[in-house]
């Protein structure tokens, strides 16, 4: 993917009215059967598929999940995160919902920094070096998203970043040996750190950053200031 079609403009889908974020998957966005194999590679042994494809299976060395691509198709799952979708969008600051660039002139308006929101049911900001899978959002969408989300309606907080450091990524870690699946955490996926032995042992499915230079702010004071 070229950096030019990463900032294009992304086609609008809606369902039931709302606006289907970018990087919600849709029910026809299966992940796809692999079969998982033990295997060496360089600095050691660790999984991989067994018809792996090293250029589009794995990126920085991880071994990531294979999920189809058909946005649009079938019912979208808006809570959810499409596993490409949420990387192509942390990699390159897209807004969430409407995949457009974060570099706008917002950007330069609020000091080249970029808005994160995030669901927050116990009203806790998102803090410094703050690890998450949330790629940014415009304002625009953002003012959209806290009103007609259901699950950001519950409670949420907003917060200006001046960048967002790759940290790891989230997936499904397997037993070394035995190649099964380790118990989740309550919390949802395992989180592995960049260059953690356990990378080896995992398939990724979103990218992990930490939020730096974060500043609270009200939505209401952003869009005054537009
Ligand atoms: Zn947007």
């Amino acid at each position: 993917m070229s950096a030019d079609s990463a900032v294009a403009p992304k086609k609008e889908y809606r369902w039931q009215g709302l606006r289907v974020p970018f990087i919600a998957p849709w029910s026809a966005e299966r992940t796809l059967p692999g079969d998982i194999v033990r295997r060496v590679g360089r600095g050691g042994a660790g999984i991989g598929y067994a018809d792996e494809l090293s250029h589009v299976d794995r990126r920085r060395g991880v071994l990531w999940t294979r999920q189809a691509v058909a946005r649009g198709s079938g019912i979208p799952c808006l809570p959810g995160m499409h596993a490409l979708r949420q990387r192509q969008a942390v990699s390159h600051m897209l807004c969430q919902v409407c995949g457009g660039t974060t570099f706008g002139d917002a950007f330069e308006r609020w000091g080249e920094r970029h808005l994160f929101v995030a669901r927050a049911a116990d009203g806790r900001p998102l803090g410094e070096g703050e690890r998450t899978v949330m790629a940014p959002v415009c304002l625009r969408c953002a003012v959209e998203s806290v009103d007609a989300c259901p699950h950001l309606r519950k409670g949420w907080t907003a917060a200006l970043a001046s960048y967002a450091q790759p940290w790891g990524v989230a997936g499904i870690t397997l037993h070394a040996t035995t190649l099964r699946q380790l118990p989740l955490p309550a919390k949802g996926l395992h989180m592995v750190p960049a260059g953690h032995p356990a990378e080896r042992w995992t398939i990724a499915m979103r990218e992990v950053s930490t939020l730096h230079g974060v500043t609270p702010i009200s939505l209401d004071d952003l869009v005054r200031a537009a």
